[in-house]
């Protein structure tokens, strides 16, 4: 194996392995989209970033057109037909609604666009292709209307996530329904109930499950058998498991594809993020406002890229805070340099499964050199071109993009509420905190102006 070859962990083997594509004219990937029936929070925010940096790696390594790289949309599942109905718009309005807004985000956070998108919905023709397959050879079966994958047909069924049968069990009879020969068998079609959305098929009309999804259009996208398949911790069982029982079984193959990577959880303020303890937050939230600011994405980004796409990661502010400094002293350095290569050390670092931290080690390392020789221009070309390659843009444009987020996106109220925390903590003699609350919105090109009466006025500055 040399120093530089792309390595990659992989979760079917439970090893790092060195990545050898089926093609190398024609490298394939496929990572697990959104359900667009709400806006995307900062746990989808990971995998987004995580598989961008991959995509970059390998066009990269194997030439830019050589590499597909497909993002399913999930825009049919009953959490979208309750959201409607309980929003009163059509299932239509809120999918394209909300992904509209997901691809906002995306963008946002400096990722590039996959080379295909495709919707759940184009692809019904092809999931029932699949299940038809399945049914002739003997591993899907009919009943009261719902055709259910039969898990006990295939031997190798729990093969990624390696989890024993009585756990698998335990977790299959959160779901049981008298029509299944076992309680793990899992659902390829259903029927549909007046006004929900619905598709001829031979067993009446119905619609897909969820994991069918996945595997029609990675099959028809990119083929029987494919190289990478991405998402996070959480979809290895059953999502991932399931995909691979109705790949396999209707095609006949070995693997469905050749490296599983999977990325690791998210928590806010070590806490699980949930609705109910109020720390929820979504792309869109930290992108005009949180905690009194927004975030540009490149900043959240860098913060998402600190920890290692399989490690835990804890979202907390004091790490915004962070990369927002770092960012805009690397961005102070180079920011008018003239684009070179990347550097070789911030390569290597990624080809060895995606090695971020020690990435922006290097990307420290070149910082302190060039303040060392602040006027060598091919010192502050690599550093930019290095933060360029892990999708940081800090270019001028992203700059004027802060200024404009100063100016627009983080409204009046906004910094009216942060005066009067200043003002409160002035009172109570707190003048760290004073201080602390006036350098941040300095940070933003937010102004502080205390006048003699006592009331402090703002401004932007260019
Ligand atoms: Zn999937």
């Amino acid at each position: 194996m040399s120093s530089d070859a792309l390595k990659l962990y992989n979760t079917l083997t439970r090893a790092k392995e060195e990545f050898r594509p089926l093609d190398a004219a024609n490298v394939r990937m496929y990572v697990c989209g959104p359900t667009v029936y709400d806006d995307a929070h900062i746990g989808n925010a990971r995998p987004l970033i995580v598989f961008d940096v991959l995509f970059r790696l390998l066009r990269h390594v194997y030439g830019e057109s050589h590499v597909a790289y497909v993002r399913n949309i999930t825009d049919v599942d009953d959490k979208i037909n309750a959201r409607a109905a309980e929003r009163g718009v059509s299932i239509r309005e809120l999918t394209e609604e909300t992904n509209a807004i997901f691809q906002d985000d995306a963008k946002a956070l400096g990722c590039l666009e996959p080379t295909a998108q495709p919707r759940a919905t184009e692809h019904i023709a092809d999931m029932i292709a699949i299940v038809e397959k399945l049914i002739a050879g003997g591993h899907a079966y009919v009943a009261d209307g719902n055709v259910l994958f039969d898990v006990p047909s295939w031997k190798e069924y729990g093969g990624l996530s390696r989890r024993p049968l009585d756990e698998m069990l335990a977790g299959a009879r959160v779901d049981v329904a008298p029509y299944k020969r076992s309680d793990m068998d899992f659902v390829l079609w259903k029927p549909s109930k007046e006004g929900e959305p619905a598709w001829d098929s031979p067993w009446g009309r119905g619609r897909p499950g969820w994991h069918l999804e996945c595997s029609a259009m990675s099959w028809r996208r990119l083929g029987e058998v494919f190289d990478i398949h991405g998402g996070g911790v959480d979809l290895v069982f059953p999502h991932h498991e399931n995909e691979i029982a109705q790949t396999r079984c209707a095609f006949g193959h070995k693997v469905m594809a050749n490296y599983w990577l999977h990325n690791g959880f998210l928590q806010v303020e070590g806490e699980k993020m949930s609705k109910s303890l109020g720390n929820f937050v979504t792309i869109h939230e930290l992108l005009t406002s949180w905690k009194g600011y927004s975030w540009p994405g490149s900043v959240i980004r860098f913060a998402m890229l600190q920890t290692h796409y399989r490690q835990p990661i804890d979202w907390t502010l004091a790490r915004l805070e962070e990369a927002s400094v770092r960012l805009s002293e690397f961005r102070a350095r180079a920011y008018t340099a003239p684009v070179c290569e990347p550097s070789r050390r911030l390569i290597e670092a990624l080809s060895d499964d995606l090695n971020t931290p020690e990435a922006i080690v290097e990307l420290n390392r070149l910082f302190d050199d060039l303040k060392r020789h602040p006027l060598d221009w091919e010192k502050a070309g690599e550093l930019k071109a290095s933060c360029e390659f892990l999708g940081l843009n800090i270019g001028q444009v992203d700059l004027n993009q802060m200024l404009r987020a100063a100016r627009g996106d983080l409204d009046e109220t906004l910094i009216e509420r942060q005066i009067s925390a200043r003002h409160a903590a002035r009172a109570a003699k707190n003048w760290a905190e004073s201080d602390r609350i006036r350098d941040e919105l300095a940070r933003l090109g937010v102004a502080l102006h205390d006048n003699k009466d006592g009331r402090t006025t703002w401004e932007v500055r260019r």
